[in-house]
């Protein structure tokens, strides 16, 4: 019988099971959302605030930015706006292997550039690992309080997460790691050091016993630079089981440019270069990192700026009578908050002042905040409003 109905939905009504929904993977379809962060704009119009109002110590951005200006040069352009303007081949693809950034980064870390891939910022490295190691169904073991992103990657690659959640003094329970490993059988494990959220460092004697177990490690130094202590990059020529990820971002301030690098055991890389996006660092990004590293001098000064005001913070948060803050090798402070103060009400109460920072309101951490190291104001202006809400 023909129908009278307009054709498009004719087709519609033959398809009413097929939502859009039926199309995606059962496991992504259980998901939950990443809880993305507002962009500087959308917050500035929600606080009524102008960015520059905004004391932004929420995500452990470096505050200095990326070099202002080449010591060569007489004038007085930004040295990576200029580089950026100068760019020669926009409307080229870029280099699908990065070359003179790993050159660049060979230099830098001391480490030959064959075993260095770089990213889209770190983040897409771990994805990248991940989809390289893991089948549908397969284990990885994550120490929790840590960087989330490690477990959010792991459920899209459709991967199982067993945590084996850190000691009190948030150091890992390598006892209770090594019982995991012999039990599950997990491919990988992710290890942060220093840690994120708290600063913290892994001792050389627990990543060695854990390099003695049959899965890959792993070991993500996002701020490395902050700690004092040289990175293992190096150590991935020695051990077959061992990946280093770091990036710009912390260090030189380019966490809106996007770019990361890891290092890896040549057994391991030759398959991750089978398994990238073939552009997936921009030209604008690598012209940015080879910039910032070109500017050595700059990097180190910033680098010791957020030391210096690292450990004046420290002491300052010390004396606010709600606050414990845990010792730091990073460019953050975690802070227990006491004395019956609540603290999501603590970051409410701060983001109304302008102030941001984050706060942990979950089950694994849960009465804590996290204030990134800022510029020397930022930290008088954070503690001017502490003191106002004592
Ligand atoms: C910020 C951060 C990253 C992400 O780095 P990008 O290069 O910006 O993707 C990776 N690991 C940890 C622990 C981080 O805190």
């Amino acid at each position: 019988m023909a129908s009278s109905m307009p054709l498009d939905q004719q087709v519609n009504q033959g398809q009413q099971s097929l939502t859009g929904d039926s199309f995606i993977r059962q496991h992504l379809r259980k998901l939950s959302p990443y809880q993305p962060i507002l962009p500087f704009e959308v917050l500035s119009i929600k606080l009524g605030r102008k960015p520059e109002d905004i004391i932004k110590i929420d995500a452990n951005e470096n505050p200095y930015g990326p070099p202002p200006e080449a010591s060569n040069m007489q004038h007085h352009t930004p040295f990576l706006i200029q580089a950026l303007g100068q760019l020669k081949f926009p409307y080229i693809y870029p280099d699908p292997e990065s070359r003179r950034l790993r050159d660049a980064l060979s230099k830098d870390s001391g480490l030959e550039s064959n075993h260095i891939l770089v990213g889209c910022g770190a983040d897409e490295l771990i994805d990248l690992i991940m989809r390289c190691v893991l089948d549908p169904g397969d284990k990885i073991v994550d120490c929790p309080p840590t960087f989330t992103m490690y477990e959010f990657d792991a459920a899209v690659n459709g991967a199982h997460v067993i945590k084996v959640p850190r000691k009190s003094d948030f150091s890992l329970n390598v006892e209770l790691i090594a019982d995991a490993v012999e039990r599950e059988k997990p491919k990988c494990i992710f290890l942060t050091s220093p840690n994120n959220p708290d600063g913290s460092i892994i001792n050389e004697q627990d990543l060695f016993k854990i390099l003695e177990m049959p899965i890959l490690v792993v070991l993500d130094e996002a701020y490395i630079e902050f700690s004092g202590l040289e990175s293992k990059m190096k150590w991935v020529k020695k051990h077959d089981n061992l990946i280093v990820l770091r990036t710009f971002s912390k260090r030189a301030g380019l966490a809106g440019l996007r770019v990361g690098y890891g290092a890896f055991p040549l057994s391991i890389i030759e398959y991750l270069w089978r398994a990238k996006q073939p552009y997936n660092v921009s030209v604008a990004a690598e012209v940015a990192a080879c910039a910032a590293l070109q500017n050595a001098t700059y990097l180190e000064n910033v680098k010791e700026m957020l030391i210096q005001e690292r450990e004046r913070l420290f002491k300052l948060l010390k004396e606010i009578p709600f606050l414990n803050p845990y010792p730091s090798y990073s460019n953050f402070i975690l802070c227990e908050v006491t004395s019956g103060k609540n603290a999501k009400k603590l970051k409410e109460d701060l983001a109304k002042m302008g102030v941001m920072i984050r706060h942990y309101d979950k089950k694994e951490m849960k009465g804590y905040v996290r204030v990134s190291v800022g510029k020397p104001e930022h930290t008088n202006a954070l503690m001017k409003c502490l003191k106002s809400l004592s």
